[in-house]
């Protein structure tokens, strides 16, 4: 991989897939910043990874801008912007308010909106970057009770292609990598919703949602941190616009 020396940022890098990413990138070399609402989790990141942990909420687009100001300043122009911090909190459509379907919108897509715009003049400068999103299979399919979620998945896919086609000669590729149920923190929320708003036992609630992989298992975080290091190698310089499911066959 090609990432040696080049600066990455990855929001949501305090855990679950963005706490992987980090690891990985840190060990092939990556100048590594992480961004997270609490600071606990990001220094516990960090003394793993070495990589600069930085509070910041990726719905506020100031808070980015001075994160990623903070961030070239110590590790150089960001050459890679990895979107990952999101949440799917569950309700049925019509107990949902239109604060709970704004929240979705702003962390899912409006964050990745932030990141990958406050990114992109150093990008531009350099003639080299990648944007890549941590998307879902749930911007490529419906999934019931999570339809806020839903819709700002498909439009981090949207954004991706079009941002894609708009920056194709400038030496920036645009991706997404769509995985299916990942083993994290974020999961283990999910089995908690289902275990309370259902009484079925955590282990039937992690049933069901096995099931919805062919393969049977959840996705491992290490799956998805090496697509995206794949994702921005100089070897990937043709991969633009995608939307990669990593499911094991659900999409
Ligand atoms: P996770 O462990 O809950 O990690 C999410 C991270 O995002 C946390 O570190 C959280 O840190 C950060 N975050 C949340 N809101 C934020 C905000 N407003 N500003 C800045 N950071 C924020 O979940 P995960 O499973 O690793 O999720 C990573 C990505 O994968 C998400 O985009 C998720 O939608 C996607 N994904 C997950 C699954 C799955 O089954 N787990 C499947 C497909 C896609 P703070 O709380 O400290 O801010």
């Amino acid at each position: 991989m090609s990432v040696a020396g080049k600066h990455v940022v990855i929001s949501g890098g305090g855990s679950g897939v963005g706490a992987e990413l980090a690891a990985q990138f840190a060990g092939q070399g990556a100048r590594v910043t992480i961004l997270g609402r609490r600071m606990e989790p990001l220094e516990e990141v960090s003394a793993a990874t070495k990589a600069l942990p930085l509070t910041c909420d990726v719905t506020d687009r100031a808070a980015v801008e001075a994160a990623l100001t903070e961030a070239a300043a110590k590790n150089g122009p960001v050459a890679i912007a990895l979107a990952n911090a999101g949440a799917a909190p569950s309700k049925p459509f019509d107990r949902m308010s239109a604060e709970d379907f704004g929240a979705a919108l702003s962390v899912n897509l409006a964050g990745v909106f932030n990141l990958w715009q406050a990114a992109l003049p150093g990008m531009k400068e350099a003639g080299w970057g990648r944007m890549i999103a941590i998307a879902s299979t749930a911007g490529l399919k419906g999934y019931p009770y999570v339809s806020g979620y839903c819709a700002a998945k498909h439009g981090v896919i949207g954004l991706t292609r079009a941002l894609s086609l708009e920056l194709a000669r400038t030496g920036i590729t645009v991706n997404s990598i769509c995985p299916g149920f990942i083993e994290t923190p974020l999961l283990q929320r999910s089995v908690d919703n289902i275990v309370a708003k259902t009484g079925m036992t955590p282990e039937k609630a992690e049933k069901s949602l096995r099931a919805s992989n062919p393969q049977g298992r959840f996705i491992q975080p290490a799956e998805v941190a090496e697509a995206a290091l794949w994702l921005a190698s100089e070897g990937a310089g043709s991969v633009n616009g995608s939307a990669l499911p990593i499911s094991g066959g659900e999409i």
